[in-house]
């Protein structure tokens, strides 16, 4: 029998395909202006223990910037408990030849008179704060579970079929749904990709010493190992490995991959203990060749994806979500259409040099930190010796690390959000 009721279709001004921490981002600062937003989003409602229970097992270093944007969403204040501030920032690289010693370089968030250079919160935490945000909010709704089906051009939005058999149109759809974006493809947004030979396989430990708030980069042939302060003695890793080894360790038994992490630990942080889930990323980087269509706009991964190297990836999308909440909360608040092709070209223009320059950096210097050629790793103990001993390289390099070159979004800068 056909159903002679069909679900009414929903009616937004925004709609958001995917419910990352970029897409639940914008949700929240949208709907804190009040504007009425759809956030479609696979994944089921939170898992009720943030670390043991988490699908996600990664955490992101966040920069002020970002941190100052979540406030603005009434988001910051369910991340604070299990946040850890990142004071100093270690790069070693490993000796060669005949070298004896490692060649390091600290950047201390102290010596540029800022308490740190950002917080590190495990990814499901601020997956939990979002969430609880977007439930707070009259003007959300939030679907889980849900899936984007397919999309269909209208002259005055998208329509959006949903895997509940429902259908929703909006003046604007965007797209947050990863680096292999559905909705890219369906709006006919073409885009370039380039895998590296690299997996990132990620951890939580315990460990017996203090981290002391360092974050601790050290050089491999095969790519960095990274080890982020968290709450407590506990760290997470990012241990990225060529990739036909990672899948060995990642299918070693807990023993087996406790013991080739401690080779890789050195015994800097005691004895070790692993607990929660490991994941395994394959590395990639990925470039849209625009940032939106009629009525259509790309953020975050859906738009630029960058290997995982001196944590840019979220505090770049979240530069996104602030430009383009900034513009829509404005155009709403003049009572105009929120899918108008002039603020998406605006969208778009300001945020390409962004984009492109942290993805050129990214890749070079991924490129450039793994590798095994003499010649490389000299230029790098040379430059890690410049840093050290220069105070003003250092500064300069600490401070590019946490702005974008072309200034600060206004709400990333601690400006409410209001309705
Ligand atoms: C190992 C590692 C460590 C990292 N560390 C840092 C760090 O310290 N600092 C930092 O800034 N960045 C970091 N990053 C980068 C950061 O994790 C990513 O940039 C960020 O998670 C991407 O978020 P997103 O919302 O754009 O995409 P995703 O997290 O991929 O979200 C996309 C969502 O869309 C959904 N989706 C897909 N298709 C559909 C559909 N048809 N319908 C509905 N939904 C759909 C997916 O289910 C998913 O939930 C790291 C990345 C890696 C791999």
């Amino acid at each position: 029998m056909t159903n002679q009721n069909p679900l009414p279709m929903l009616t937004n001004q925004v709609q958001i395909i995917g419910g990352g921490l970029a897409g639940l981002s914008l949700c929240a600062a949208l709907g804190t202006a009040g504007i009425k937003t759809l956030l479609i989003d696979l994944e089921p409602p939170l898992p009720e223990n943030p670390y043991q229970d988490a699908k996600d097992n990664r955490t992101t270093a966040l920069i002020q910037n970002s941190i100052n944007l979540l406030n603005a969403c009434g988001t910051w204040v369910g991340c604070e408990e299990y946040a850890t501030a990142l004071t100093v920032m270690r790069i070693v690289n490993l000796p060669r030849g005949k070298q004896k010693y490692p060649s390091s370089t600290n950047f201390d968030s102290r010596e540029i008179n800022d308490s740190a250079f950002g917080f590190n919160v495990p990814n499901a935490v601020l997956r939990r704060a979002l969430c609880n945000r977007l439930n707070e909010l009259p003007s959300v709704t939030h679907l889980t579970s849900t899936k984007m089906e397919t999309l269909e051009a209208r002259e005055n939005g998208y329509i959006l079929n949903l895997s509940n058999g429902q259908k929703s149109i909006a003046e604007l759809t965007v797209g947050a749904d990863g680096k292999n974006s559905p909705s890219r493809k369906a709006v006919g947004i073409k885009s370039m990709s380039w895998p590296y030979p690299q997996t990132a396989i990620t951890c939580y430990i315990e460990h017996s010493k203090p981290h002391q708030n360092v974050s601790t980069e050290t050089h491999y042939p095969a790519g960095p190992f990274t080890l982020v302060p968290m709450m407590g003695k506990r760290s997470s890793i990012v241990w990225v490995e060529e990739t036909s080894l990672a899948k060995k360790l990642l299918g070693l038994d807990e023993e087996g991959f406790t013991k080739a992490l401690k080779e890789k630990i050195k015994g800097r942080l005691g004895t070790v203990k692993l607990f929660g889930k490991r994941g395994g990323f394959p590395i990639s980087a990925m470039l849209s060749n625009s940032f939106h269509d009629q009525r259509f706009a790309l953020i975050a991964e859906a738009a630029h994806a960058l290997p995982p190297i001196a944590a840019q990836g979220l505090n770049l999308s979240l530069r996104d979500v602030a430009v383009l909440a900034e513009l829509l909360i404005d155009q709403n608040n003049k009572g105009n259409d929120l899918g108008d092709i002039q603020l998406l070209e605006e969208y778009d223009r300001a945020r390409r040099f962004d984009v492109f320059t942290r993805l050129a950096a990214a890749d070079g210097l991924n490129r450039f930190a793994s590798n095994d050629s003499a010649i490389l790793h000299k230029v790098r103990d040379l430059g890690l010796s410049a840093v050290r001993n220069f105070a003003p390289l250092r500064h300069f390099m600490m401070k590019s690390g946490m702005t974008s070159p072309l200034g600060t979004p206004s709400l990333m800068t601690g400006k409410e959000i209001k309705k």
